[in-house]
C-alpha cells in the first residue's frame, strides 16, 4: 500500500494511512455517507478497507432506500430490501459488522423533498419526532462522533448526491452546537473529504492511495454484492481499467470575517 498527500507541487509518498492525514487522533473515527448504497463502495472502498485495517473505528450511513433502482417491473415494489440486502452483504465483505452501518431510509430519488428538517408526518423516515436531512445527519453525525467525515463530491450529477453534500456539510455545524438537542449531545466539526464516483472533483484532490492486490480485490468483491443492479459489471470493468487507486480531496470552507476584505480599500 502506498498513501500520498500533495501540498501544492510537493508530494510526498508514506507506507501507512495515518502517514497522509494530519492531525490524527488517538481514536480516530470515520463516518462515510452515501447517498445511495453503492456510491461509498464504488468511490471509497479502498480508502475505508485502509482504515479499518489501520484500526479506525469506522461507520457507514445510508442515505436513501433504493427504492427507484428497479431494472425489471417485478422488482418494482421490493427492489428496496433486495438492495438493503446486497449493502449488508457489501459491508460484510468490507469488513463492517452490522453495529457499524445505517440506514437513513429517505425516498431514492427525492432528497428534494426533505432538504433541512420539519416536524415528520405519517410515513416519513423519523427521528425524534422530525424529519429531514439536516435532522438525520445531525443525529447520526452526533451518535458517532466522527473524526473524519468521506462523503461523494457535490460536482455528481444525481440531485441526490448534490444535496446530501450540501446537507451533510451544513449538518457538521449543527451538530457541533446546542440546536436540537434531542438528536444528542453536541460533537465538534469533523474535517470533512469527499470522494469521486461519477464525475471529477471541482478542484483537484490532495491525496492518493495505491491499493495492495488484496485490498484492491476487496473493494470489487464489495462493488459486485449489488447484482440487482445490472449496470454494475460494466461499473466494475471501469473500476478494474482504472487500477487500484483512489483519490480524495479535503474540503475547505471559506468563513466570512470583515478581515477578509480590509486591504481592498
Ligand atoms: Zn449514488
Amino acid at each position: 500500500m502506498k498513501f500520498l498527500r500533495r501540498t501544492g507541487k510537493d508530494v510526498k509518498s508514506v507506507d501507512n494511512l495515518k502517514g497522509i492525514f494530519p492531525d490524527w487522533k488517538e481514536k480516530e473515527t470515520w463516518l462515510f455517507i452515501g447517498p445511495h448504497d453503492d456510491d461509498i463502495v464504488l468511490g471509497s472502498g479502498i480508502t475505508m478497507r485502509s482504515a479499518i485495517e489501520a484500526g479506525v473505528d469506522v461507520y457507514a450511513l445510508v442515505t436513501t432506500d433504493g427504492g427507484m433502482g428497479y431494472c425489471h417491473m417485478e422488482q418494482e415494489k421490493t427492489i428496496g430490501k433486495i438492495r438493503q440486502e446486497e449493502t449488508i452483504e457489501s459491508f460484510k465483505v468490507m469488513g463492517l459488522d452490522e453495529e457499524h452501518f445505517f440506514f437513513a431510509d429517505f425516498p431514492d430519488c427525492d432528497t428534494t423533498s426533505f432538504v433541512g428538517r420539519r416536524a415528520a408526518k405519517a410515513g416519513d423516515p423519523a427521528i425524534e419526532g422530525y424529519t429531514g436531512l439536516q435532522n438525520a445527519f445531525t443525529y447520526y453525525i452526533r451518535k458517532v462522533k466522527p473524526t473524519r467525515i468521506f462523503l461523494p463530491t457535490g460536482e455528481d450529477l444525481h440531485p441526490d448526491h448534490k444535496i446530501v453534500y450540501q446537507e451533510v456539510l451544513i449538518s457538521m455545524f449543527h451538530a457541533g452546537g446546542n440546536i436540537w438537542p434531542e438528536l444528542g449531545e453536541p460533537t465538534p466539526p469533523p474535517v470533512a473529504y469527499e470522494f469521486g464516483v461519477y464525475c471529477d472533483f471541482a478542484d483537484a484532490p490532495n491525496l492518493k492511495i495505491e491499493a495492495s492486490e488484496e485490498v484492491f480485490q476487496t473493494k470489487l468483491d464489495a462493488i459486485l454484492a449489488y447484482k440487482s443492479q445490472e449496470q454494475i459489471a460494466s461499473l466494475v470493468e471501469g473500476v478494474k481499467a482504472g487500477g487500484p487507486f483512489e483519490y480524495i480531496r479535503e474540503i475547505e470552507f471559506r468563513f466570512y470575517s470583515v478581515n477578509n476584505y480590509k486591504d481592498l480599500f
